[in-house]
């Protein structure tokens, strides 16, 4: 995390609040997380205003007014924005963008593997550049064909693969096995074609409901932080994003214990009994 459902609520947050307003100052307690010289970021910022906002994956892109560069922005792993109408220091905030409107933007980095760059060209961020289409976007038929020209990869590696498909990583990768009942060491080989559909439809409702949860959040705290609940409180216990940091109770079966293993180098969970 995040990944898509958090970074969508992250557009929603400049979208409604940061577009249209005079960027008067910035400043950075981390400027080594700026992939830009820092001097030339301030100029190159100051005095524009974002005027649209788009993801690509798992990254925020923001454009600016009467200017070639591109904001961009990498949430890794412990990334989120918060918008505030008062100056109070705002815990890990690494860079503030102050509105003319006295707001201001806290782009927030906790354990520093987060990035930020103004950019003109994709061809800039490797990451960026190269990304594998967005799952939302993708029809059955593509996605299908996608997981058919990789059968060689593990499938919980092919979910999060950035290069493959855009916006999945370890969270709702194990998500979208758990609720497909699929166990995240098979290969895409080994699935049956109604896996193979199983992952397609559990990909697309994983995803519209915790994007829907993730924008009902932020609607309520917006001017507060993001994650104000945690994903015990957040999500529907039905999930295994429910149980995964806390009980390690199966949702289908509460005397199913979860287990942890490591798959494509991640910490994966997932219920051995349910997921074949
Ligand atoms: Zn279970």
């Amino acid at each position: 995390m995040p990944e898509i459902p958090e970074v969508e609520g992250f557009k929603y947050v400049i979208k409604v609040h940061c577009l249209k307003k005079k960027i008067i100052d910035i400043d950075s307690s981390d400027k080594k997380l700026i992939k830009h010289n820092y001097a030339d970021f301030k100029k190159n910022l100051i005095g524009h205003e974002f005027v649209s906002t788009e993801r690509r994956g798992k990254y925020l892109l923001i454009k600016l007014n009467a200017s070639d560069y591109t904001l961009v922005m990498h949430f890794a792993m412990t990334g989120f924005l918060v918008y505030s109408k008062d100056s109070q220091k705002v815990k890990f905030s690494k860079v503030n963008f102050y509105f003319k409107d006295k707001t201001i933007l806290h782009w927030i980095s906790v354990r520093k593997f987060e990035k930020i760059w103004l950019i003109k060209s994709f061809r800039e961020i490797p990451g960026l550049n190269n990304l594998g289409p967005d799952p939302l976007k993708l029809t059955k038929k593509e996605f299908i064909d996608l997981l058919n020209n990789n059968k060689s990869k593990n499938v919980k590696d092919f979910l999060m693969d950035q290069s493959i498909i855009s916006g999945i990583g370890n969270e709702y990768s194990d998500e979208i096995l758990f609720q497909s009942s699929i166990d995240p060491h098979h290969k895409i080989k080994d699935l049956t074609g109604n896996q193979l559909l199983k992952i397609y439809n559990e990909t697309h409702k994983v995803l519209k409901y915790s994007i829907a949860l993730r924008l009902k959040d932020i609607k309520k705290y917006s001017e507060r932080n993001f994650f104000l609940k945690s994903d015990r409180e957040t999500f529907k216990s039905s999930y295994l994003q429910a149980h995964r940091h806390t009980d390690m109770i199966c949702p289908k079966n509460k005397n199913h214990k979860l287990k942890k293993v490591t798959i494509a180098g991640r910490s994966s969970y997932y219920c051995p009994k349910d997921q074949k």
